[in-house]
């Protein structure tokens, strides 16, 4: 009986033991829950992306763990190109800033991005002949579900001192936002307050009519239809927002309760 007693407690003890090993190493396991950013990559963003330059000291460490921890969840490979941390940096960028206002924001709709060197065309050819090769990027749809495809020169182009009001990696990153209420129709569902949607949609459709008749300084490709006016009035927001307060400051209010944030506000006026 004393036997019995003394395996039983052997038993349960190392049953214990175990039980609290596998606790640990499922802790340990976890995600950490704050990501941080290498020096080499913080040096590119302080170099290149002006957005982030103009933040308050608090909010761009809060930039660079929401960059830590895309590129710790989203896979980003190269066709015909090798990946820098450039690359690295400026398609997190491009993802984050549109999201930087909402306390919890993840892109489920992504797993991949694919860098291309240059423009492509349809059936993604990036080299050769320029005419009909004219994709600077796209979110993928049907079997290219969850994958983005970007062309590095005008990822490269959009985070550059000439820019202007452009910037691809941004207007596809936009896209995909659209896309997560189910249409990339214009109007970011999820985050824009029901009773908005209709007013939205009748500005829109009120500066498509002055960019054909050539009356307004925003890209003419916003005239395509909602999904691109979106997308190319938030590089403009994003990229000159000063510019586009002023001359556009209906829009800018508009856009500004879409992204919770006012871009032209965190531009230190020195
Ligand atoms: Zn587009």
């Amino acid at each position: 009986m004393t036997t019995f007693i003394i395996i039983s407690v052997i038993i349960l003890l190392a049953l214990g033991y175990l039980a609290f090993r596998l606790f640990n190493n499922r802790q340990n396991s976890l995600p950490a829950t704050k990501a941080s950013l290498s020096s080499e990559l913080k040096q590119v963003l302080q170099q290149h992306v002006s957005y982030y330059d103009r933040l308050l000291d608090a909010e761009k460490t809060r930039f660079e763990s929401l960059i830590a921890g895309f590129l710790d969840t989203v896979h980003i490979e190269g066709v015909g190109l090798e990946i820098t941390d450039m690359d690295r940096v400026l398609i997190a960028s491009s993802a984050i800033i549109p999201i930087f206002g909402y306390k919890e924001w993840r892109y489920t709709n992504l797993t991949n991005v694919i860098l291309y060197p240059d423009t492509f065309n349809n059936d993604f050819q990036f080299e050769g002949e320029q005419e009909g090769r004219n994709i600077m990027g796209m979110v993928g749809s049907g079997y290219l579900n969850g994958q983005m495809l970007l062309s590095r020169a005008a990822l490269l182009k959009g985070f550059s001192a000439t820019s202007g009001k452009n910037n691809t990696g941004i207007h596809e990153f936009v896209h995909l936002l659209d896309k997560s209420d189910g249409a990339t129709d214009g109007v970011p569902e999820n985050v824009l307050p029901h009773e908005y949607a209709t007013p939205w949609l009748k500005m829109m459709h009120q500066e498509i009519s002055r960019i054909k008749k050539g009356n307004s300084d925003i890209d003419p490709y916003g005239a395509t239809n909602e999904a691109e006016f979106l997308a190319v009035t938030s590089e403009y927001f994003f990229e000159k927002p000063d510019q586009f307060q002023q001359k556009h400051p209906e829009l800018y209010e508009q856009l500004s309760r879409i992204y919770s944030q006012n871009p032209a506000s965190n531009i230190k006026k020195s």
